[in-house]
């Protein structure tokens, strides 16, 4: 019997969508974790995937039966400029798994080796952007926000190059799908009507099945990506996440974060805020992420022109009047979050400068982004303030006090009780973050001393990042100067 149990939909899609390829092997695999909470909702055994065997499949040493392993085939505009084809370079497609609820589940190697998309690239990955995608993407989940998950990670023993040598690692990694905004891009630049129809047949049966109900199913699928996407960036705004590297082919349309390479959380909050080492322009600073994912839905819905209708006038028609949704459905989930963020049921007309001035504020002052919201959610109920206070890592200065106290008399007009408001802003309001200083000690330790205690401890902290504990303070601690990151790199 298998240890894992595949329904291959994707491989069931004809070849102009893939190259069948399988990963290639590695010198020596080493256990870097398991995640076993997940492997168990997936119907993986925990025990198996932390066995010896269970380390070769990681590693792409063996693979399992049922598993079709292929690298997929995509496009995308990268910084604004389009590539006609990019694809997996270094990520294989082992299958497709269902969970416990009979969710579909994408399992894939990350780092497992050149395909034919590989352009000239290794197929490799180092120590750190394993590490850095599975401490990330795991804090975003626990976080609430939709993203791709780290199912193990392993060491392959195997030397990678890149300034200088670096540890090589494979992350197995689980997306509801790996399918991409570039995915579309790719039948559409070739006039491939056929592979086009496909593709969006296939996006809607595994994520929008409800659209299959409507007179247009490829415009209702089109209209709940764009949804998913305004609720994906508020949720990324009000964390202070950056992601670094918004290009077409690293947005999914199933709505979940993908591609942890040079993305960030920011600790001293800054609008303009850019981390990506090759992001020179600023395209995709923190204040630039919703119109970014604008554009990028833009770029879907043109791919989609020639299947949304076959007048092309009324398929531009339909396309805009459905792009032109997104800023509204951005700013309802954006306010209705900042809402929770400050203990109000929701943010009125007159609150509005409440809001923006407390933006101002932070950014004068340089505030933390987290503690803000985290000591704010102290003060929210005076009675309890001393049980989970964060006042040992961060007070507002003096010159917030006005700002406290216009808050401080909106809250009283909420019919809510100080109590619950508290609870409401500690469920909102998280005080553990993938900190940058934390993740790069993490890699530090791992890359240089193989020492993965630091990792370990990190990813164990953001289990659960709305619960303030003082043992663990040190991991809400912002940054002394000399810790502070300022760039992140990809993850090639
Ligand atoms: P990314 O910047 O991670 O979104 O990658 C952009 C494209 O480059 C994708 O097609 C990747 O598969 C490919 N790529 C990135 N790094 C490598 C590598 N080391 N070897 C081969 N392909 C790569
Ligand atoms: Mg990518």
């Amino acid at each position: 019997m298998s240890p894992i149990t595949f329904d291959n939909s994707y491989a069931r899609l004809p070849e102009q969508f893939y190259a069948r390829q399988a990963p290639v092997p590695v010198t020596a695999p080493g256990p870097i974790r398991v995640n076993r909470h997940l492997a168990e909702q997936l119907g993986i055994d925990a025990n198996w995937l932390s066995s010896e065997a269970g380390t070769q499949v990681v590693a792409g040493n063996a693979v399992p039966p049922g598993s079709e392993p292929l690298a997929s085939v995509y496009a995308g505009h990268q910084f604004g400029g389009y590539n006609p084809q990019l694809g997996d370079g270094r990520a294989i497609l082992l299958g497709e798994v269902l969970s416990h609820e009979g969710r579909r589940f994408d399992l894939q190697l990350k780092g497992s080796g050149p395909t034919p998309y590989s352009r000239g690239g290794d197929g490799r990955s180092p120590i750190g952007p394993v590490l850095r995608e599975y401490i990330v993407s795991e804090a975003m989940h626990q976080l609430g926000v939709p993203t791709t998950r780290a199912l193990a990670a392993v060491t392959t023993g195997d030397w990678v190059q890149r300034d200088g040598s670096l540890p090589g690692a494979v992350l197995a990694r689980v997306a509801s799908s790996h399918i991409r905004i570039g995915s579309f891009q790719y039948f559409a630049a070739q006039r491939d009507i056929e592979s086009l129809q496909l593709l969006s047949h296939h996006v809607i049966d595994r994520h929008y099945p409800d659209a299959k109900n409507s007179d247009n199913p490829v415009l209702a699928m089109l209209e709940a990506i764009i949804s998913r996407q305004a609720q994906l960036m508020a949720h990324w705004q009000l964390l202070g996440f950056i992601h670094g590297v918004m290009n077409t082919d690293n947005m999914l349309v199933c709505g979940e974060t993908i591609d942890y390479g040079p993305c960030a959380f920011m600790d001293q909050f800054n609008p303009d805020q850019v981390f990506s080492s090759i992001d020179h322009a600023g395209r995709y600073a923190y204040r630039q992420q919703p119109a970014i994912a604008h554009w990028n839905l833009s770029v879907l819905a043109q791919a989609l022109l020639p299947i949304l209708d076959n007048e092309q006038e009324r398929a531009v028609a339909l396309a805009q009047k459905a792009i032109n949704t997104f800023p509204d459905q951005f700013l309802q989930a954006n306010t209705q979050g900042m809402a929770r963020k400050l203990g109000l049921q929701a943010i009125k007309e007159q609150d509005t400068g409440l809001v923006e001035d407390l933006w101002q504020l932070m950014a004068e002052h340089t505030l933390d982004f987290t503690l803000t919201f985290r000591r704010l959610a102290d003060l929210a109920d005076k009675n309890t303030e001393a049980k989970s206070s964060v006042a040992e890592l961060f007070e507002f200065p003096d010159s917030v006090q006005p700002w406290l106290e216009r808050w401080h008399t909106r809250l009283a007009q909420e019919s809510t009780s100080s109590t619950e408001r508290q609870a409401l802003m500690y469920r909102n309001n998280p005080v553990f973050i993938p900190r940058n200083h934390l993740v790069e000690a993490a890699i530090v330790s791992a890359t240089d001393r193989g020492d993965l205690s630091t990792f370990d401890q990190l990813v164990d902290t953001l289990e659960k990042p709305y619960q303030y504990r003082k043992a663990l303070a040190l991991f809400a601690t912002p940054p002394k100067p000399d810790q502070v990151v300022r760039q992140t790199f990809c993850g090639t």
